[in-house]
């Protein structure tokens, strides 16, 4: 079992003083500072410069939640790879369901965003999940297969292995209610496959759950054998819970032997 990856996304919520504060509490914990883990926040575009001067010389990584299909050009209001590369960001959220249902974005562009981001340098954060409705349905596994395969086609298997993948079942995210233990297993175990199938090499690509992940069922989620990490959001805005979350995926209990 693999060193674990906890990532925190805290979406567009708070203001430039109350996430600077937010962000030195996350830096200053003892576990992050020792490199007992690896650990990200992916914080909005506009905090990002000073997110970096917060984090230099830190363990704690920098992260966006999101970059533009394209290397540069006429894209109005976007923020590109290299950009972002500039400030010294080195995890880019791409393709979550948010983006995917209000901004219309395809498994293609998921799949350009990620190409994007290995090109500048930064690990794409690639998420998959079902809706309710689909799990409800029996297509689950088909549609997280659909996105993910969709993603590995715009990378070389060299590039693919880079990526950080996140099971994010769209009924769990935000809504409390995380998918169980062995829900997100089944589903992890299904993803390496699919990477398996592609390439050995990529089996062992890092696996998050994202889904309303807390320190209460964070323990559970981690003993799993291809549970790798979490992506955090909303546990992710409150210093104290999240490194809850760090702290039980940095404990011996799921560290590797
Ligand atoms: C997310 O938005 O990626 C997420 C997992 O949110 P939450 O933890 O709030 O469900």
């Amino acid at each position: 079992m693999a060193r674990k990856l906890i990532v925190g996304n805290w979406k567009m919520n708070g203001t430039l003083v109350s996430n600077t504060r937010l962000l030195r509490e996350i830096r200053d914990d003892s576990t992050i500072q020792a490199s007992q883990i690896d650990a990200a926040v992916c914080v909005p575009f506009l905090h990002v410069p000073e997110a970096q001067v917060i984090l230099m010389d830190s363990a704690l990584r920098l992260g966006v939640q999101d970059i533009s299909a394209f290397r540069d050009g006429a894209f109005t209001g976007e923020i590109s790879a290299d950009m972002a590369g500039e400030f010294g960001v080195q995890y880019a959220v791409v393709g979550h369901s948010e983006r995917r249902i209000y901004h219309g974005e395809t498994p293609k562009t998921v799949g350009e965003k990620a190409l994007r981001a290995i090109e500048a340098g930064i690990t794409p954060v690639v998420c998959v999940g079902e809706t309710q409705q689909e799990r409800e349905s029996g297509c689950a596994r088909e549609t997280v297969e659909i996105q993910l395969v969709a993603a590995l086609d715009s990378l070389t298997t060299d590039q693919a292995r880079g990526l950080v993948l996140a099971y994010e079942p769209v009924w769990a995210i935000g809504t409390g209610r995380s998918a169980s233990a062995q829900q997100a297993q089944e589903m992890h175990g299904f993803l390496r496959e699919v990477l398996r199938s592609r390439a050995e090499s990529l089996a062992s690509v890092t696996i998050l759950y994202g889904g309303s992940v807390k320190p209460s069922t964070a323990a559970e989620l981690f003993a799993q054998d291809d549970i790798d990490g979490a992506l955090v959001g909303g546990a992710s805005l409150e210093a104290a819970q999240f490194l809850d979350i760090v702290h039980l995926a940095a404990s011996p209990a799921v560290a590797p032997m």
